[in-house]
């Protein structure tokens, strides 16, 4: 057999071999906020998840005033495009208002990350791109944007429309002097997307004063992005992490 047909074949095996528990949105929320706090994502109050509601135009999000690490289930609220609070108690971050910018103008992505993540924040402000050149990250390989220029703090129209603009139909994207952004189709592609990105800055910190990095093959980085990103690889990682998380706090999700 080719390549090709092995990876088609272990993709059909994956989907029937790898499963993950049948958890609601709210509860790969509260998850995904668990795993990316372990693994570097908290800076105090900075930092939203969001994902797509029943209705199109409303989304659910964290209260204001907790780190990633504090949200529970009862801490989600639904929300509308204007940040209306249409179930639960508190308000919402009002620099939500650049994820209802990209949940308008990309109706395809369904949950999104944002997070100050302490490598990608250093590496934001050497006013560069990430480098894809290994393996492991290459789930970002043509598929991350920069936005070069740092409007202020994301509260207003503009920001919202710079920073959705500024995706270019990627599924990440790299604010200078701010943070990370993924934009994804579903909670669990958006929080393994948001791992690497971290861990791709984290590299290039540890590569660049050695050497510069090398560029890996556009087609072999295609295949690999393809292959780690495929649904039930995605879904077994997010579920390898949620064990660890649920190890950690059993009663995460009560
Ligand atoms: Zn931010």
């Amino acid at each position: 057999m080719t390549k090709v047909e092995l990876m088609t074949q272990a993709v059909a095996q994956m989907r029937e071999h790898l499963t993950m528990p049948e958890w609601s949105v709210s509860e790969k929320i509260v998850l995904a906020a668990h795993i990316l706090h372990s693994h570097g994502h908290g800076s105090g109050l900075a930092g939203q998840i969001t994902a797509r509601a029943d209705h199109s135009s409303h989304f659910l999000t964290q209260r204001i005033g907790q780190g990633l690490d504090e949200i529970r289930l009862s801490d989600l609220l639904t929300v509308d495009e204007e940040l209306r609070v249409l179930k639960g108690s508190g308000m919402p971050n009002p620099a939500n208002r650049f994820h209802a910018w990209i949940y308008r103008e990309h109706p395809e992505v369904t949950c999104i990350i944002h997070t100050h993540a302490l490598h990608v924040s250093a590496w934001s402000m050497l006013g560069h791109p990430l480098e894809i050149a290994h393996m492991d990250t290459c789930v970002l390989f043509d598929d991350i944007s920069f936005l070069p220029t740092w409007p202020g703090v994301p509260i207003g129209d503009g920001e919202g429309e710079l920073i959705s603009k500024a995706l270019a139909g990627k599924r990440a994207l790299l604010l200078a002097h701010h943070g990370l952004l993924t934009a994804c189709c579903s909670v669990e592609e958006a929080c393994i997307v948001a791992l690497q990105i971290e861990r791709a800055a984290q590299l290039q910190l540890l590569a660049s004063p050695v050497g510069e990095c090398q560029k890996i093959t556009p087609e072999l980085g295609k295949e690999a992005h393809d292959w780690l990103l495929c649904e039930s690889r995605v879904q077994a990682t997010f579920y390898y992490y949620a064990r660890k998380a649920l190890h950690e706090f059993p009663s995460l999700l009560m």
